[in-house]
Parts: structure tokens; sequence; C-alpha cells
């Protein structure tokens, strides 16, 4: 890792978020949260209507609808991160984060015998910030990277955010392809002259070589929900209220229903949340990975199978009733980390979930910190990078909520370092950085 003491430019990049903001993984809600008002949304209109006519949707049509729906979906049309939105996230509260992390991508690739091109595939970029301080890692790293060929690829359904990510990520006017029976909906160049198009959907990215990054993705994705009843699991589906107009509530399925497949023969617990769209998702990285090599970082708020009800709202840094005025709140789900690694099949081997703490204090943070502040004179400055490192780092803040997860090849754990270390008694550190203590060489 001695790489990132290198990355030395100690310069801070744009003043990051206020921290009065609200981060999603904080809080549990049951949705059932008095609500001042009810305000008619144009989703609400739209779902009461589906509703009337098909019957009570279930909680992952409801998510899906909501969230991305192309004409009135939360994320389509509008920047809801930072300050003035709804919740903040890790690469808007302190730059090192990115930094972090484009240094475990860098690391990865001289460690799997640098590869003469990769793809960077974000999914769910958000406003692009955690991508472009990891450019200007890449940057700073040309002579480690030279002659290498990088190309960015962003997994986005917001127009809106595109068009932000492009603002971010590139000094020219990124233009929209014209090209109606292309998958690529823009292309551009990143400031530091990469290329870099945008994708509706991970199958439509190149097949290539990759390292793969979804950072609060995993989260926003749809969940059914189930509860064990005495006659076997029902889903929980939301219905129009009978009681008060305009008004949805949940209720259960009085049979079974198709998803309950989803759910494990051995479930322990009695309300389960499954997301069969991140199963589909993380068998198409690892079938990827396991033919082509690379590598998938996802970091999210998430459990290990153990948790219950965590689907839950956020509007203004709040918590906010999933079911109140649709379209004009986050909704989102704790991600369970055994379901994505029951879902990678064995074709590549899984790494975590460790803890957001332990991940970036492996990645070298308390270093990358101090190389920050010895270069600060600014008091100002200095109090933000201390006050944006506790909040990534401090356990009773984002520090434990959040976990790190990684999908590699199974070659990627044979290597030469792992093998002398299995002959040793004590037990062998990860050969993956962040995923073992750091050590210095
Ligand atoms: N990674 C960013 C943003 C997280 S918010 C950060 O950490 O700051 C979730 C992101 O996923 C947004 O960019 C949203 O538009 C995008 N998104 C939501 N559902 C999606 C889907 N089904 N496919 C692709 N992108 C999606």
């Amino acid at each position: 890792m001695s790489v990132l003491a290198a990355a030395g430019a100690g310069r801070l990049y744009a003043v990051r978020a206020v921290f009065t903001c609200l981060w999603r993984g904080k809080y549990f809600s049951s949705g059932n949260e008095p609500a001042e008002n009810n305000p008619v949304t144009p989703m609400l209109r739209h779902l009461t209507y589906k509703i009337k006519s098909t019957g009570p949707i279930t909680v992952a049509e409801y998510m899906k609808e909501v969230l991305t729906n192309p004409a009135k979906g939360y994320y389509v049309n509008r920047d809801m991160l930072g300050e003035k939105g709804d919740f903040i996230t890790s690469p808007e509260i302190s730059q090192i984060f990115g930094e972090l992390l484009g240094i475990w991508f860098i690391s990865e690739w001289i460690a799997t015998g640098k590869n003469a091109a990769f793809q960077l595939v974000e999914l769910g970029p958000g406003r692009g910030t955690l991508l472009g301080d990891i450019l200007r890692v890449f940057s700073q790293l040309a002579s480690v990277l030279k002659n290498c060929d990088i190309s960015i690829h962003l997994v986005e359904v917001s127009q809106k955010l595109s068009e932000i990510q492009a603002l971010t990520l590139t000094e020219e006017k990124v233009l929209l392809e014209r090209n109606a029976g292309s998958p690529v909906y823009m292309k551009g160049v990143t400031k530091s002259g990469i290329p870099i198009s945008w994708y509706r959907d991970l199958q439509d990215v190149p097949k290539e070589y990759s390292f793969y990054l979804a950072h609060e993705f995993f989260d926003v994705l749809p969940v059914h929900k189930f509860q064990k009843t005495p006659h076997g699991w029902r889903e929980v589906l939301i219905d129009i209220d009978p009681q008060v107009s305009d008004k949805l509530r949940f209720v259960l399925a009085p049979c079974a229903t198709p998803a309950e497949a989803f759910i494990q023969c051995d479930e322990t617990r009695d309300h389960v949340e499954v997301c069969p769209d991140a199963g589909v998702i993380i068998q198409e990285l690892s079938q990827r990975i396991s033919v082509t090599g690379g590598a998938a970082l996802i970091a999210d708020y998430g459990h290990d199978g153990t948790k219950t009800d965590t689907f839950r709202g956020f509007c203004g840094h709040r918590l906010h009733d999933v079911l109140i005025a649709p379209g004009t709140a986050d909704l989102t789900a704790d991600v369970d980390f055994s379901y994505l690694r029951r879902m990678s099949q064995g074709k590549v081997a899984s790494l975590g979930p460790i803890k957001q703490q332990t991940f970036l204090r492996n990645m070298g943070i308390d270093v990358r910190l101090k190389v920050l502040l010895d270069k600060s004179d600014e008091p100002s400055l200095r109090q933000q990078l201390l006050q944006g490192y506790d909040m990534l780092m401090n356990p009773t803040k984002m520090g434990e909520r959040f976990n790190f997860f990684a999908l590699i090849p199974h070659q990627r754990l044979h290597g030469r370092n792992h093998q002398m270390n299995a002959c040793q008694s004590k037990p062998s550190p990860s050969p993956v950085a962040g995923f073992g203590e750091l050590t210095w060489r």
C-alpha cells in the first residue's frame, strides 16, 4: 500500500458536505409513522389507478415504480444527494473515501498482472463524485498505470443524475447518442482523457476485463417482503386503504405468491426481505468475472442474513413513511450480503462483508488523513477533514453500519503469497487489499 502515501498530492479538493445531513444506513422504519399530510402526488395517483385495475402490488413493484418509473420515478428527474437533497453518502462527505477506492482498483490491477486494458464500470454513480475522486488518483498514479488502456462505463437510469455526472467528470458538453440501436445513451471523454459511456443496464456493458463498483446501489433495488404465518409464508402487499381516501396500506397476500420461491428452505427469521434484482446482477457480475477476470467492489449498509424489516424512506434528511407521498422520498432496504454471496453460485470467490471502518483502515485512511492534514494550513479545511473522517469511521456513525464486499476470481486467492502463508500457523492475511490488515512494502 506504499503507493498510497506516494499518491502524495495532499491537496484538498471541493469542500464537501455539512454534517447535519442524514446518511441512509441509519434508522429503521415500520412505515407506520404518523404523517402530518398526505399529498396526492402524481405517483400516488398512478399507483392507485394501477391497484384499482389489477389489485394489490408487491413491495418490489411499488419500490420499482416509485424509484425508477421512467416518467415520474424519484431517481429519474432530481438530484437527491447532499445537503439540499434527501440523504448524504460517503463520497459526498470526504474525498479520502474515493481516493482509497481508487487505490483498491489499482492494487487489484497490479496484483492480477497489470492487464493491458481495463474497464471501470460503476453501477448507480450518483453525482459522479466517487468516480471523480477515483480518476484523480488514476491521474496522480499515471506513471503506474502508463500504457494501460482504461475506459469508463456508467450504468445509470436517471437522466438528471447522468447529466450531473457528465458535468462532474467531463469538460465539454456530453451529447445524447443519436443511434437508436446503441445501448449507449451518452458518450464523452473525462477531464483526464478517458473515454466514458452511459448505459441503462449492466447487460449492455461490453463483456471485457473489468473492475466493477457499486456504492449504495444495491440498497435501492426492489425487495419483496414476507411474513411467516400459521399457513406458511405470505407476501406483504400494498393496497388502497378502504377507510381513508388516497391512502395506501400494507396487507398480507391471502395465499402464496410466486416470489416465495426466493425464500431459503431453512430460513429461520419470521419476516424476510428478498431482492431478486440484486441476485440477477450478482449472477451477471460473477459470470463476467469468472470468464474475463477483474473484480467487483460493493459497499453498502446491510447485514449477513440476520435482519428482518429494513424497508424505509428518506426525505429532506428525515425518516419518511414509505407509503406517504410516493415519488417525493427515497426508498431503501438493507442489503443482505449472505444472499449476494449465495447468488454468486461459487463462480467467483467472495470477500466480506467487512465493516467500512475496518476496510478503510486497512486501506490506509489514517496515513492519507495525515498527509492531507499536514498539507493544509486552513483551520476550516482541517476541521472538515477531521469531521469527514469521523463520519466515515466512527462506529456510531457510518463506520459499522456500512460494509464492503468483493467478488474476485478464485485464482486470485491462490497466488504465491497465499500459499506461503498457508504453511504458517498464523491465519493467512487476505491477499486482497482492504480485506486484510495493511502491510507496508
Ligand atoms: N453511488 C452514489 C449514488 C447512490 S444513490 C453515491 O454513493 O453517492 C443510487 C444511484 O443508483 C443513483 O445514481 C440512482 O439514479 C441509481 N439507480 C437507482 N436504481 C437504478 C437501476 N435500477 N439501475 C441503474 N441505476 C440505478
